[in-house]
């Protein structure tokens, strides 16, 4: 379990992240997963760490935070896996409300169809659900869902979860070349995302080191035309992300810690890193370190090499 940043977030302003769930514990193994497959693939939510140590780490690190001046607009569980498989997330968010920021849950919606999801979900401020595919065969091609999911089932979780839903409701949409940016699936998409009525309707493109790698971004023509289909369809919610959001991060005095703590949700760009070792006049001695150790992976993904936290098989 960790708490990192807070990191600049441009839906979310400064967002301090909650990792609720032990590494790669998830209901879909995506094929862009950033994390690499899913090791720990499961749909029965657990009791993984007591909810008053999330709640303790949280607060000092927000009572450090607030000693050296640095804001929180949100608290957000973005984990590697599945924040929804945490049996206590409702409780966490309950006690992690009184710290003061808002509360925003980053989930791929897989289990929003069982009712206690829901009731957690609904403690939030700011959900964000994951609508990859409503074609049965692309879903299973892109998300890789545990067994036990049904399609209809999701979908119809989704679709409930948005009408009594009373915060900020925003979905994703990952889009991977020759997979799911064909646009007939995307109109299929694009209607039901419409049905949802969500706040914005965020269309992002791997820009990391995927899970396997032949996974690529749609061309930029698809794109816009993509962008044209979904507008149509949702009018001015629809926004393109890049995923080259996260510029700079707010380190405390141990860089080592915070770069695995943030690593271990995203790789981190290996210019964001040099940038950051030498605002500190520090050198890359401790991070080769941390590759020698295992601790780190380095990849290299269309032109850019990054780092991210070694848990899950590559390809
Ligand atoms: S991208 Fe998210 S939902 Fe997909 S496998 Fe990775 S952690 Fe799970």
């Amino acid at each position: 379990m960790e708490v990192f940043g807070p990191v600049p977030s441009r839906r979310l302003g400064q967002s301090l992240g909650i990792n609720n769930i032990p590494p790669k514990t998830c209901s879909y193994s995506c094929i862009y997963c950033q994390l690499g497959r899913t090791n720990r693939m499961r749909i029965e939510r657990e009791n993984f760490y007591p909810p008053e140590d999330v709640y303790k780490k949280a607060k000092a690190k927000m009572d450090q935070l607030e000693k050296s001046g640095e804001r929180v607009d949100y608290i957000t569980f973005v984990t590697d896996g599945e924040p929804t498989l945490d049996k206590n997330l409702g409780f966490e968010i309950t006690l992690l409300r009184s710290l003061g920021p808002k509360i925003a849950v980053i989930s791929n919606a897989s289990l929003v169809w069982m009712d206690d999801v829901k009731e957690d979900l609904y403690k939030a401020d700011w959900v964000s659900l994951k609508v990859d595919s409503i074609e049965h065969d692309t879903w299973r091609l892109v998300d890789r869902p545990h067994g036990g999911l049904h399609l209809e089932k999701v979908l119809e979780g989704i679709r409930d979860f948005a009408v009594n839903y009373k915060g900020t409701l925003v979905t994703e949409t990952m889009l991977v070349k020759g997979v799911n940016d064909g646009l007939k699936c995307v109109s299929k998409t694009a209607d039901f995302l419409a049905g949802v009525k969500p706040q914005a309707a965020y269309i992002l493109v791997p820009s990391r080191p995927p899970s396997e790698g032949w996974v690529k971004r749609p061309d930029m023509g698809n794109l816009r035309e993509i962008y044209a289909i979904m507008s149509e369809r949702l009018g001015p919610v629809v926004e393109i992300v890049s995923g080259d959001e996260e510029d700079s991060f707010f380190f405390t005095d141990d860089i080592v810690k915070d770069v695995l703590s943030i690593a271990s949700v995203h790789p981190i760009r290996e210019d964001v890193i040099a940038r950051l070792l030498d605002d500190r006049g520090c050198s890359w001695t401790e991070i080769e370190g941390l590759v020698e150790q295992g601790l780190l992976e380095r990849f290299d993904y269309e032109d850019k090499r990054f780092y991210v936290k070694k848990i899950g098989q590559r390809r």
